[in-house]
C-alpha cells in the first residue's frame, strides 16, 4: 500500500483520511488548524505540523482544501507539496476549484516528473463519514489505476470522467444542479407556507412527482427541515461553487441565467450572516428575507 500524505482535515478531509486509516493505509495528515490535526490523531491518524512533514516519503499526496487560491498556494507555492514531493509521487486534489487551476497544476506537476489527478467529491458530508462518497476523476489511465484503491477506501462510486481536468469540470455541472436546487426548494416551501399548506403533505406530493430532487428528498429532512443548520456543506462553500460555475460558463461564452440568479441569492444569504450554515439553510435565509418563520417538520 502506498504511503499517503493528506492535507486539509476539515469537515470532509477528516473523515476521508480517517477512512483511509481504517482501511489500512498509512496516512500522515496536516491542517493549518492545529485542532483539526488533533481531531485526526484522535481517529488513529498520524499528525504532521507542516506540509513538508505530511509529504515526506508519501507516494500519494491528497489535498482537500477550501478554494482555488489555497490549493494553488499549498500545492505549488513556496514550501508547498510540489517542492517537497519525491520524483514519481502523485498529487490528487479532491477540493472543488476552478478547472483552469487544475489544468495549471497538472501541467506544473508534469514538468516536475510528478503525476496529477483531480478527484472532486459528490454527495453529502454524511456520505463521506460513512465512506460512501462519489468521486469524479480526471486522470491518465495509469494514474487512475494508482488512486483507485484509495478512492475505494473513501467512497462507494467512482467515475473516471476523462483526462486531468475532466473530474473538476464534471463537478461544476453536478454542483450547478445540486446547489441551485436549494434556492428553488426554498422558494417552493416559502410559497407553500405563505399559502397556508401543510409541510408534510406538500413534501409527500413533491416526492411523488417529477418536482422531487436530491436536496429536498435526501438532505433537507435531516438538516434545515429538522432544525439542524450545522454544516454539512456551508453556504459560503456553495456560493464559491456557484461563482466557479458562473465564471466557467462566462469564459466559455455560455449564458446560465439561473446559475447567476442562484449565485446572487447565495450572496444575499452570506451578506445576512448565513454563510457558515448548511446549504439547506437557504430555506431559513429566504424565509428571513420574506418575513416567514422557516417551516420545520414535526419532531
Ligand atoms: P472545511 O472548511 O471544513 O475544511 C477545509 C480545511 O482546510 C479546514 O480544516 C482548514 O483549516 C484547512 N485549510 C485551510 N487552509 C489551509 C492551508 N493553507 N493548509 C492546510 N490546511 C488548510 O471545508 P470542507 O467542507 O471539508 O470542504 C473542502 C473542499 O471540499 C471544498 O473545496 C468544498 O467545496 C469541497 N466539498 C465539500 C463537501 C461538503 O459536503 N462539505 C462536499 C463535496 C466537496
Amino acid at each position: 500500500m502506498e504511503k499517503v500524505g493528506f492535507i486539509g482535515l476539515g469537515r470532509m478531509g477528516r473523515p476521508m483520511a480517517a477512512n483511509l486509516c481504517r482501511k489500512g493505509f498509512g496516512v500522515t495528515g496536516y491542517d493549518v488548524t492545529p485542532e483539526a490535526v488533533a481531531a485526526f490523531e484522535a481517529l488513529q491518524g498520524r499528525g504532521a505540523s507542516s506540509v513538508a512533514e505530511a509529504v515526506a516519503g508519501a507516494g500519494i499526496v491528497v489535498t482537500m482544501l477550501p478554494n482555488s487560491a489555497i490549493v494553488r498556494e499549498v500545492v505549488a507555492g513556496p514550501g508547498g507539496v510540489f517542492a517537497h514531493a519525491a520524483r514519481g509521487a502523485l498529487v490528487m486534489d479532491m477540493s472543488t476549484v476552478d478547472p483552469t487551476t487544475t489544468d495549471e497544476l497538472a501541467a506544473a506537476a508534469a514538468a516536475r516528473g510528478l503525476s496529477f489527478v483531480d478527484a472532486p467529491v459528490g454527495r453529502l458530508a454524511s456520505h463521506a463519514d460513512a465512506g460512501q462518497s462519489l468521486f469524479m476523476v480526471g486522470a491518465a489511465d495509469a494514474d487512475f489505476a494508482r488512486v483507485k484503491p484509495l478512492l475505494e477506501a473513501m467512497g462507494s462510486t467512482i467515475h473516471h470522467c476523462g483526462p486531468p481536468g475532466a473530474g473538476m469540470r464534471t463537478k461544476l455541472v453536478n454542483n450547478f444542479l445540486a446547489v441551485a436546487s436549494c434556492q428553488m426548494n426554498a422558494e417552493a416551501l416559502a410559497l407553500a407556507a405563505r399559502l397556508g399548506l401543510d409541510l408534510q403533505t406538500t413534501l409527500s406530493v413533491l416526492y411523488g412527482t417529477t418536482a422531487k430532487n436530491g436536496q429536498l428528498e435526501i438532505n433537507w429532512p435531516s438538516k434545515s427541515l429538522a432544525g439542524d443548520v450545522s454544516p454539512g456543506f456551508t453556504i459560503d462553500l456553495a456560493h464559491k461553487d456557484l461563482s466557479l460555475i458562473v465564471e466557467a460558463a462566462n469564459a466559455a461564452r455560455l449564458p446560465m441565467p439561473i446559475a447567476a440568479a442562484a449565485r446572487e441569492a447565495f450572496s444575499s444569504a452570506r451578506a445576512r450572516g448565513f454563510g457558515g450554515q448548511d446549504f439547506s439553510a437557504m430555506l431559513d435565509a429566504h424565509c428571513a428575507l420574506v418575513g416567514l418563520t422557516p417551516p420545520r417538520l414535526p419532531r
